[in-house]
């Protein structure tokens, strides 16, 4: 029996592609702890692991500082992880001692897993929610303006924090070294190779597992007698910014189809007027069991997002938010599964739909990367790298 800790950042999007793996490690018998937020805390205990809380030791964050991290606000995200790293160090050294974990697994984005994982001598593998990202793909990131912008701003803050990790004896080359995945570092990947642009650049240590898909909420396909469009912009940036729910509503309100919206939990469904009666909108729904009945999903394309509607076969209309988005939806332009939306007025909405329905190629090439995903190892692949490395 191995035991293996886990860490994550406070974000569904990058601890749900971790719960089957946690729930297949568990079920060979390891021991799995998992340093996450009270947020989680359910579904990690679900999956069999020990649950760790480190809400106390996050950094007091406004909402606007999450929209600007989420964002992609590089000095904010790492001000963030330098100090998160400093407050929990002392429990998180002290937990570690006495358990002796066989490998640490923490999230690209979690840089506090990968510093403790250094400072411990312990096996550290990444795992990566995201596609995997380089000097090469970053090429394909087009940056907009004001993150080119913030990034130049925020140096002198960035450095200042590095700065801080060193005094506390962390090795750290520079920010990228911090965030980018490495070719030297055994790192899972969710989604296939197929789909990861410039895969060729990556080295052997990476493993392209396809989405990790927790297999106990796949449902059969109902005969439905009209189309199901499903409508979300994820669990961060999901705000009714710019009437976009509101638009959604107009754009189908005379259609014959049926749609799902989740709005996400700070959203006000009463504030959002006369909700159609062929329309279901929820806080949160369960995005797996919708798409398996969807037809269309309009996605703000968060790479878990478009990895779930892929698997199922669902093509998309794209509306990405920042430029991490508009990598994903490029892709999955580029390899016709989806159409940009061009503005968010309902006549942009509805034409991207018609294009959706009209043409059925993106029907078919998002078939295509459904029998590519499905063919990929997901979850249980992944626990295979983790037990590799601790066998090695
Ligand atoms: N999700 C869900 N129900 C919802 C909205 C989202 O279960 O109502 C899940 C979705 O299945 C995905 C994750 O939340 O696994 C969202 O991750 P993504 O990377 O797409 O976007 P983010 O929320 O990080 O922007």
């Amino acid at each position: 029996m191995s035991k293996i800790v886990f860490f994550s950042i406070p974000a569904h999007g990058h601890t749900n592609p971790t719960i089957p793996v946690v729930a297949e490690l568990v079920s060979w018998g390891h021991e799995v702890w998992y340093y996450s937020f009270n947020e989680f805390k359910e579904k990690i205990e679900s999956a069999g692991a020990k649950f760790i809380s480190c809400d106390k030791f996050l950094p007091q964050i406004t909402e606007g500082e999450i929209d600007r991290i989420a964002g992609k606000d590089f000095a904010a995200l790492i001000e963030m992880v330098a100090e998160t790293t400093i407050a929990l160090q002392d429990r998180v050294l002290t937990d570690l001692e006495l358990f002796l974990p066989d490998c640490i697994v923490s999230d690209s984005v979690c840089v506090w897993g990968k510093l403790f994982a250094r400072k411990l001598n312990i096996p550290y593998i990444c795992s990566t929610t995201t596609f995997a990202f380089n000097q090469h793909t970053a090429k394909l990131m087009k940056q907009s303006f004001m993150e080119v912008f913030k990034l130049i701003i925020g140096l002198p803050r960035i450095n200042k924090k590095i700065k801080l990790l060193k005094d506390h004896g962390y090795e750290v080359k520079n920010f990228l070294s911090l965030i980018q995945n490495d070719n030297e570092t055994d790192t899972i990947v969710y989604t296939s190779k197929e789909f990861q642009p410039m895969h060729e650049t990556f080295s052997d240590r990476y493993t392209f597992v396809g989405p990790s898909i927790n297999r106990n909420v796949e449902a059969r396909k109902l005969s439905k007698s009209r189309k199901l469009i499903y409508i979300s912009l994820g669990t961060v940036l999901n705000q009714n910014k710019d009437f976009f729910y509101k638009n959604c509503i107009q754009a189908f309100e005379h259609k014959e189809v049926d749609v799902v919206i989740s709005v996400g939990e700070k959203t006000e469904i009463a504030a959002l007027g006369n909700i159609p009666i062929h329309f279901t909108l929820k806080k949160r729904v369960n995005q797996l069991q919708v798409l398996q009945q969807a037809d269309a999903f309009i996605t703000h394309c968060g790479m878990n997002s478009v990895n779930e509607s892929l698997y199922f076969g669902v093509p998309m209309v794209l509306y990405p938010l920042h430029s991490e988005q508009k990598m994903v939806a490029n892709r999955v332009e580029e390899l016709g599964a989806g159409v940009k939306l061009v503005g968010i007025k309902p006549t942009n909405l509805e034409q991207a739909l018609e294009k959706i329905f009209d043409n059925s190629s993106y029907q078919k090439n998002a078939l295509r990367l459904s029998d590519n995903f499905q063919n990929t190892g997901g979850a249980e692949e992944a626990a295979n790298v983790i037990l590799a490395k601790i066998n090695r």
